[in-house]
C-alpha cells in the first residue's frame, strides 16, 4: 500500500484553494486505498502559529491523516545525507550567482526559458576560490539531462525542463526540490497531489528521485483557485481563509460542501464525495472564487444554510 499526502507551508492560514487541494489529495489517496500523510514544509517562510492554525483547520474540515506528522525542519540530516550521495558521484557544483545574475544570463538570446543558464557549472578551481570571497555558494545539481517526463493523472505524460537546480541554498538550507523528493520517497509516498502551479517542478523532482534511486511518484496536479481577475487567490480578495469565513458564523462543514460542489462532487459529506470520486470527471479549469458570494451564500439565515 502506498501513500498520498498534503504538504502545506506554514506561512499563514490555509485559503480556500489550499483547502480544496487538501480535500482532493485526501480523495485521491482514500479512493485508491492509500494512507494519507501530512508533512509541514517549514524550511522557510514560516509564520509563528501558522502550523497549529493549519492543523486545526484541516481537522475542522474532517480530514483524517495517518502516520506521524513530519516537519521538514526536524529532518535536516536526512537531506544532507542525500546531498552527500550526489556529491560523491560528482553531481554537484557550487554556484555563486545572485538572482539578478541569473535573470541577466537567462535573458540572453539562446538561453532555455526558465532554466539556469549554467554560469557556474564549469568554473575552474581558481575562479571558484575568487567568487567564494564575494558570496556564499549555493549547491546545484549537475543535471545530465535537459528534460524529463513524468506521468500526471490529469495532464498525462508531461515532459518539462530539468536544469541545474539548487539543492542547498546559499544560506545552507536544503532547497524545496530536494526536501520534497527525499521526504516523499522515504515516507513511501507514491502519489503526489498538489496545485498545478507545481507541475513544471515535477520533471526536476522526478529526475532527482531517479538519481537518488527512488521510484518517481504518480502525480496529479489539480487546478488552482483564482480570483475573478484570474489571479491566485490571496488576502486582498476578502474572506478567503477558513478562519475569515467561519467568523461570519459559517460552519466548516458548509465550506466543505462548497469545495466539493466546486469539484462537481456530492456535497453532503466527504464520505459521499469519496464514493462518487473519479479523477476523470474533475474540472480541468481553475476554480474562480468570489469570496463575498461564498460568505453571502453560507451566512446564517441564508437559504442554503443547514
Ligand atoms: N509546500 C508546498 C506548498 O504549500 C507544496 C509542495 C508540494 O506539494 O510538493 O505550496
Amino acid at each position: 500500500m502506498g501513500a498520498g499526502r498534503f504538504a502545506p507551508s506554514p506561512s499563514g492560514p490555509l485559503h480556500l484553494g489550499n483547502l480544496r487541494t487538501a480535500i482532493l489529495a485526501w480523495l485521491f489517496a482514500r479512493s485508491t486505498q492509500r494512507d494519507f500523510l501530512l508533512r509541514i514544509e517549514d524550511l522557510d517562510r514560516v509564520r509563528s502559529g501558522a502550523e497549529a492554525a493549519q492543523l486545526a483547520e484541516l481537522e475542522s474540515l474532517g480530514l483524517e491523516f495517518d502516520g506521524p506528522l513530519l516537519r521538514q525542519s526536524e529532518r535536516l540530516p536526512i537531506y544532507f545525507d542525500a546531498v552527500e550521495q550526489l556529491k560523491k558521484r560528482d553531481l554537484l557544483f557550487p554556484c555563486f550567482c545572485s538572482r539578478k545574475d541569473i535573470a541577466e544570463a537567462a535573458s540572453a538570446p539562446h538561453a532555455a526559458p526558465g532554466a539556469y543558464p549554467g554560469t557556474c557549472r564549469d568554473l575552474s578551481p581558481a575562479e571558484r576560490e575568487a567568487k567564494a570571497k564575494e558570496r556564499p555558494a549555493a549547491l546545484r545539481l549537475r543535471a545530465e539531462v535537459t528534460e524529463f517526463s513524468v506521468h500526471d493523472q490529469l495532464a498525462g505524460d508531461y515532459m518539462g525542463v530539468v536544469d541545474d537546480f539548487v539543492l542547498i541554498r546559499n544560506d545552507g538550507a536544503p532547497a524545496y526540490n530536494l526536501a520534497v523528493v527525499v521526504d516523499d520517497a522515504l515516507s513511501g509516498i507514491d502519489q503526489v497531489v498538489r496545485a498545478d502551479d507545481l507541475l513544471s517542478s515535477a520533471p526536476r523532482q522526478g529526475y532527482l528521485a531517479t538519481l537518488l534511486g527512488y521510484d518517481v511518484p504518480e502525480y496529479a496536479h489539480v487546478p488552482l483557485a483564482l480570483n475573478a481577475k484570474g489571479q491566485r487567490l490571496a488576502k486582498r480578495d476578502g474572506a478567503v481563509t477558513l478562519e475569515e469565513i467561519t467568523e461570519h458564523g459559517v460552519h466548516p462543514a458548509d465550506v466543505v460542501a462548497i469545495l466539493l460542489e466546486s469539484l462537481g462532487l456530492p456535497s453532503t459529506s466527504l464520505q459521499a464525495a469519496l464514493e462518487a470520486f473519479d479523477p476523470v470527471n474533475l474540472p480541468r479549469e481553475p476554480w474562480i472564487v468570489e469570496p463575498e458570494n461564498i460568505v453571502q451564500q453560507l451566512m446564517p439565515g441564508a437559504s442554503r444554510n443547514r
